[in-house]
């Protein structure tokens, strides 16, 4: 059996792992990144994630720290107004309508989108640039075995590398997580979200809309011009089988559907990709670390997708991570450094579980009372000007 020798292994190759390969590979250390599915880079692709990114504010200087910033902003989408809408009437329309402007808290955007399989070409190609970083798409992890000193990790080719550190970014049924004995807590909502990509002939104008009704929210975050019209991702959140209905609808029956939910803010929607259906849970592994191993983005923690901050939270994982390894590169790994990382990031990520799956409950709420209530709620947050700008920068991770 062939053995490799580097300082990190990083277990999967979504958008958390090639954020990690690129990050750390750029602050010099040896890195091997593996995936048992080779990415998708093309947006019309079978398999390709039609899911986009919100980047928010903190995550610039990570990005830049990774080389990758350059190479995405020319595709980004600014985010300068969320606005929250209301639509919990007995009738399909906006009854609330709420903006949280980012000029009341910054002279930036709150953030900037991308689709993920945009993602993904371009942070292949930045591990492409960098000698001390491998990327092996279409090798898994198959096993796990560490000491104080060292981790050992089996591949699915039959080859093994010896590491300091293994990250497992490899998604929210992490086999490294399972090999290693860390348990999760899970809450499931018996809720799906459909992601796809729409035109629309109003323009956005950089605003991401969140719309209220049941089920879970209707979000349009803002994209660049798709074939020359103003489009959006759509991230459609439903109980389970409507959201299973939905996805099989014909496009007309579906269009007529998803007007109806969106109360036509952006005039009338045009499908403009496929349709990609998402389970929706809440999870956290009660410990981010094992011997040798950082648990990281999925493998670690998962939300509903609200406030854009399932992937910025895992940003967050690798911004303490490597603050710590440039700090003390010889201790890469050790058992003091990963309970750092433990006792810094689970007490933020904990909070923030818990406040998703509050707003998603909230979200999901059908009760006109219930509704009526959290309308009510909301109009009270934006009406006190201090609670609106901490909410805000609560909602970016500038305060915890
Ligand atoms: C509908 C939707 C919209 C979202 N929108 C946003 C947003 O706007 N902003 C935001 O911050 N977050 C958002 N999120 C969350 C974000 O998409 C996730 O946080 C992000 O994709 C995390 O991905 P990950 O890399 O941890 O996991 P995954 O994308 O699941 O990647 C895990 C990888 O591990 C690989 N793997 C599996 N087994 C192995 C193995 N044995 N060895 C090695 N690799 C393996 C898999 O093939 C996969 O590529 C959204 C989520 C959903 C569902």
């Amino acid at each position: 059996m062939t053995h490799q020798t580097v300082d990190i292994l990083v277990s999967g190759g979504g958008v958390a792992g090639l954020t990690a390969a690129a990050v750390f590979g750029s602050a010099g250390f040896s890195v091997i990144c593996v995936d048992p599915a080779p990415p998708v880079t093309e947006r019309d692709a079978e398999g390709s994630d039609l899911r986009t990114t919100a980047f928010l504010q903190p995550a610039q200087a990570l990005l830049e720290r990774a080389g990758l910033w350059a190479r995405l902003a020319p595709h980004a989408a600014d985010l300068q107004i969320m606005r929250i809408v209301d639509a919990g009437g007995p009738e399909p329309a906006a009854r609330l309508t709420r903006d949280f402007n980012a000029s009341d808290i910054s002279d930036r955007p709150f953030g900037w989108n991308l689709p993920n399989w945009l993602l993904r070409r371009e942070m292949v190609a930045r591990l492409g640039e960098m000698p001390n970083v491998e990327f092996r798409p279409g090798t898994g992890t198959r096993s796990v075995f560490t000491r104080e000193g060292e981790a050992r990790v089996g591949l699915s080719d039959g080859s093994a590398v010896r590491c300091r550190l293994v990250i497992a970014a490899d998604g929210r049924n992490s086999p490294v997580r399972e090999a290693v004995g860390v348990p999760v807590k899970t809450i499931r909502y018996g809720q799906k979200a459909l992601a796809f990509a729409v035109t629309h002939p109003i323009p956005h104008e950089n605003i991401s809309t969140e719309i209220h009704r049941s089920g879970g929210p209707f979000t349009l975050v803002p994209l660049p011009d798709y074939e020359g019209r103003p489009s959006s991702a759509v991230v459609w959140m439903e109980h389970g089988p409507e959201a299973m209905r939905l996805s099989r609808l014909d496009v007309p029956e579906f269009e007529a559907a998803m007007n109806d939910r969106s109360c036509l803010l952006y005039g009338p929607l045009t499908l403009a990709s496929r349709r990609t259906v998402w389970p929706i849970i809440s999870q956290i592994a009660r410990r981010m670390y094992a011997e040798r191993v950082a648990l990281v983005a999925e493998a670690a923690h998962v939300v509903p997708p609200i406030g854009a901050q399932g992937l910025n939270m895992s940003l967050g994982d690798m911004r303490v991570l490597l603050d710590l390894a440039e700090a003390a590169p010889e201790r890469l790994g050790d058992a003091r450094m990963l309970e750092t990382y433990h006792r810094r990031r689970h007490p933020e990520v904990q909070a923030r579980v818990t406040g998703i799956d509050v707003l998603n409950r909230a979200s999901m709420v059908s009760a006109q009372p219930l509704r009526d209530l959290r309308m009510m709620g909301l109009n009270a947050i934006y009406a006190l000007p201090a609670v609106r700008r901490t909410m805000m920068q609560m909602g970016l991770g500038a305060r915890g």
